[in-house]
């Protein structure tokens, strides 16, 4: 399935899933069907309540009696988890990408980073330059979205806690992150994590690890990857990360960028006012934005 977060006609923001009769207002269809409305509040709300939720939701996609739909053009596509507990994104975990910084020796373990809630926008909203010389870049992601609660999961285990993918842009500011000891500033700026268009859950994405990576700049190709030369795989990641923090759900994990950002090209290239930022994800959609 597809679940987004929208907007609708009255400026109320729904949970919906994608369908191809449009997008299913699911709480309006819960309160249609007789059913409590609690666990369709929003996406937090409903993958608090795991599997069950879930299941209620792919029988009401399949019934006939459905019709709380949406026209794809009457609503606006939000990010699909507005306000996650956390996003804690992956630096250096594509061997292209490694190969372009100049560094020699690859990493022992994943470089982990936090780039705060606030962050979060949608598809379509404005990446906001919030400087005149912040010299800012994009890195197309996988991000992977967490259905489950878990503290110290296996590496086996892992793919169970995972909900479903998104593209992400972990935009960030170039001059910042350099310039300061670490990367919060320059990553956790207002507008920096785009995500969306929607969240395609696991059941989909039979190897999230063999999906193309690319980013264009104004039609332009500047990112083009693919998952599969990740460094650390995704059971890695949340085995290393779960190890000491508790991963809830709706978080995300941004799992690192390949070759071609900006700030390594020659030369340079940052994100100017009225460019149009592209990410696409195999299988997940593409996330555009345009930048102010
Ligand atoms: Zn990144």
């Amino acid at each position: 399935m597809r679940l987004v977060t929208f907007e609708n006609q009255f400026g109320k923001t729904r949970l919906g899933v994608l369908t191809p009769r449009g997008v299913l207002d699911l709480r309006a269809e819960a309160q249609s069907a007789g059913l409590p409305q609690d666990n369709f509040q929003g996406m937090k709300e409903f993958l608090e309540a795991g599997k069950p939720a879930m299941k209620l939701v792919e029988s009401l996609v399949k019934a006939e009696t459905t019709k709380n739909f949406f026209a794809l053009g009457e609503v606006q596509l939000r990010a699909p988890v507005p306000r996650p507990g956390k996003i804690v994104a992956v630096g250096l975990n594509y061997r292209d990408h490694f190969m372009e910084t100049g560094l020699s020796e690859l990493p022992k373990s994943p470089l982990i980073f936090a780039k705060f809630p606030t962050s979060i926008c949608g598809p379509g909203d404005d990446i906001v330059i919030p400087a005149a010389d912040a010299n800012v870049d994009f890195e197309a992601e996988l991000a992977v979205v967490l259905g489950r609660r878990g503290k110290c999961i296996s590496a086996e285990k892992a793919l169970e806690y995972v909900v479903g993918y998104m593209p992400l842009n972990d935009v960030s500011a170039r001059r910042w992150q350099f310039a300061d000891k670490q990367w919060v500033r320059g990553k956790s700026c207002d507008t920096f994590c785009p995500t969306g268009p929607y969240l395609t859950t696991r059941d989909e994405v039979p190897d999230a690890h063999a999906l193309a990576v690319s980013t264009r700049v104004n039609g332009e190709v500047m990112q083009s990857s693919n998952t599969s030369n990740l460094i650390f795989g995704i059971p890695e990641l949340i085995e290393y990360i779960s190890a000491s923090i508790t991963l809830e759900p709706g978080d995300i994990i941004a799992t690192g960028t390949p070759a071609g950002v900006g700030a390594f090209r020659k030369p340079p290239v940052f994100l100017k006012a009225g460019d149009i930022v592209e990410v696409e994800i195999e299988k997940l959609g593409i996330l555009r934005n345009q930048v102010a």
